[in-house]
């Protein structure tokens, strides 16, 4: 049996904001499925963090005149916002710039190392003479030596798109003061994936059936096409986590490298701060626990391929590291269900153009829920999609508006009107609402069946078509006409019509968090369905992080249907969504491609 389900979700860099594109494709479907395992009853430990390393947020407080540390607090505390406000519930929400994920990484590294894993080789790096610095790739640009473009990387040219030799870069100059940059040979760790090569394929083979195509056609397809070689997993820069080996004083490990350690560290943390540090194993040991990584797929291979030969290679030996009595090996990826990209009426999206819809700026205008809503019809699950505002219009008016918002807000007020604020007596049901009711019933089995299989488009789809029903029902018996001439008959409609609402108000809970937890208040509940979201301020050695956490106590909603009972109090209701006015979609457009 699966107690214990571990939801991993993409860490965002820490150098930019995030946009409809990132939420679609990572960040909302992590929280959709948390949010269903949860009312299922099951463990959930939600994770993730800012990554906080690596050259590109070097480059920006380069070019901002600043330091990384600024560059990283400035749009990590940006993220926590964003997340709360749409109700991502992260059990922890941290950085990779945390001692711990510090420690973590660094024995995930030195079990790598006594394993047998990692080898040291020699390289050419740019260096700055200017600065006494060795340079990363892209803060050396040059001339192409393929087609002539002049403001090439030194590793590849965005004009022709080759792939460069960096020592054949003509005229290399540094980014950060124009100076003359030289090849000098440095040393770095590199991870031995061709000795964990087979270790990795047989974990692929083993989940071969339910992963999506595209997954696997990026890590058992690429192997199998072409074999796995070692990768740098050391960098000469200071920014980052330090190589914990004498001598490699000012390298630090590579930013993919400690990365998707982020999940291993972030559980730990998470116990950390729950008073019960060695918690995390329930998610990372053992047969009761799966793990999901919601990424998108520009992630793949690091997810797919790189993470669990790390875990792998890394064996028993981190639990010894850790100081466990029993050491155990760490639980591989169960699922890596990546999404595709979302566009931007019919472009790609890109924050430099301004050519984006931004999360932060999007919910000063919109209510949580129907940006979630738009977001989960319109998600990237097996091919790109596009964001487009009339689409948004429509999809909000005729379907969450019309079909679901409409449907609970008119029987709420309907009923308290009648029948003084109370779920009337039905008397004996017909077949006709029998047969609604059972419907409705089956969506428990139906959604869930596609929320297991982390197909949220067709789960939502399905609920939506459920809410559908319920209004066919409604427009049969008519309990508003029949009221004036057979009071018995709306009294029995006007329940069963509630009975299924009050069940899709947990079928759409998992997408639609806000409004179907007033709509549980509106049915006179005094208990939440949910947990409640909170930025706490967490110090160590590096000083201090703000983490987004989130506390189940006091939740209870539960993945079953209805059992409203006649008598029951009702709340005047108010209505769950606003109708949007069509001037949006052109004040929208108006906006695009503004920086
Ligand atoms: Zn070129």
């Amino acid at each position: 049996m699966v107690e214990n389900i571990l939801v991993s979700v993409a860490w965002p860099y820490a150098n930019a904001e995030i946009h409809v594109g990132n939420l679609t494709g990572a960040y909302l479907p992590a929280d959709i499925f948390a949010r269903y395992q949860r009312l299922r009853g099951r463990k959930v430990l939600m994770v993730s963090g800012s990554d906080s390393h690596g050259t590109p947020i070097t480059v920006r407080a380069d070019a901002e005149n600043t330091t990384p540390l600024e560059v990283y607090q400035r749009f990590h505390e940006s993220f926590l916002e964003l997340f709360e406000k749409l109700g991502l519930t992260y059990d922890l929400f941290t950085s990779t710039h945390t001692s711990n994920h510090f420690d973590v990484s660094q024995k995930i590294f030195l079990s790598l190392l006594k394993n047998g894993f990692l080898y040291t080789a020699r390289e050419m790096q740019w260096y700055a003479p200017s600065q006494k610095r060795f340079l990363p790739d892209r803060y050396v640009e040059g001339t192409c030596y393929i087609c002539g473009f002049g403001n090439a990387r030194s590793d590849q040219c965005d004009k022709c798109g080759s792939l460069l030799d960096p020592d054949k870069l003509i005229e290399p100059r540094s980014k950060i003061d124009g100076s003359t940059p030289e090849l000098r040979e440095t040393e770095h760790t590199y991870l031995d994936l061709a000795k964990l090569q087979p270790a990795v394929v047989e974990f692929l083979k083993q989940r071969e059936g339910y992963w999506r195509p595209n997954v696997m056609r990026q890590s058992l397809g690429q192997i199998l096409a072409d074999n796995l070689h070692g990768r740098a997993i050391t960098r000469d820069l200071d920014w980052g986590i330090p190589v914990p080996v004498d001598g490699w004083d000012g390298k630090c490990l590579y930013v993919w490298f400690e990365a998707v350690i982020g999940y291993l560290s972030a559980s730990i943390e998470w116990s950390q701060l729950i008073g019960n540090k060695d918690a995390w194993t329930q998610w990372w040991h053992g047969s009761q626990s799966q793990s999901y990584y919601f990424i998108g797929k520009d992630n793949i291979p690091f997810h797919a391929v790189i993470w669990p030969a790390q875990l792998t290679g890394s064996g028993k030996t981190f639990d010894e590291l850790m100081g466990f009595p029993n050491p155990s090996p760490l639980n591989l990826p169960y699922d890596v269900p990546a999404n595709e990209f979302m566009n931007l009426e019919g472009q790609k999206i890109s924050g430099s153009r301004g050519w984006a819809v931004w999360g932060a700026d999007a919910l000063t205008r919109y209510d949580p829920d129907p940006l979630r809503y738009y977001l989960t019809v319109n998600m990237p699950e097996s091919k790109d999609t596009d964001w487009d505002w009339d689409d948004f219009f429509h999809r909000n008016n005729d379907e969450l508006v019309a079909t679901w918002g409409n449907l609970a807000n008119r029987i709420l007020s309907f009923t308290c009107k009648i029948w003084g604020n109370k779920v009337p007596e039905p008397g004996e049901l017909t077949q006709q609402d029998k047969d609604l009711l059972a419907q409705i019933e089956n969506g428990f089995e139906t959604i869930a069946a596609e929320l297991e299989a982390v197909r949220l488009r067709a789960a939502l789809g399905e609920g939506m078509r459920l809410a559908s029903e319920v209004n066919k029902y409604l427009d049969q018996t008519a309990p508003w006409i029949a009221v004036k001439t057979d009071k018995a008959a709306a009294a029995r409609a006007v329940f069963t019509a509630l009975k299924a609402i009050d069940s899709l108000k947990i079928l759409l809970a998992p997408f639609l968090p806000f409004t179907s937890e007033r709509l549980h208040g509106f049915f006179g509940n005094q208990q939440p369905l949910f947990g409640k979201q909170y930025i706490e301020t967490i110090n160590d050695e590096l000083g201090s992080h703000k983490a987004l956490r989130y506390d189940s106590d006091g939740a209870s909603g539960l993945w079953e249907p209805s059992k409203l009972q006649p008598g029951q109090d009702l709340v005047n209701p108010q209505p769950l969504f606003k109708k949007l006015d069509i001037s949006i979609v052109s004040e929208e457009r108006a906006r695009l491609g503004q920086k």
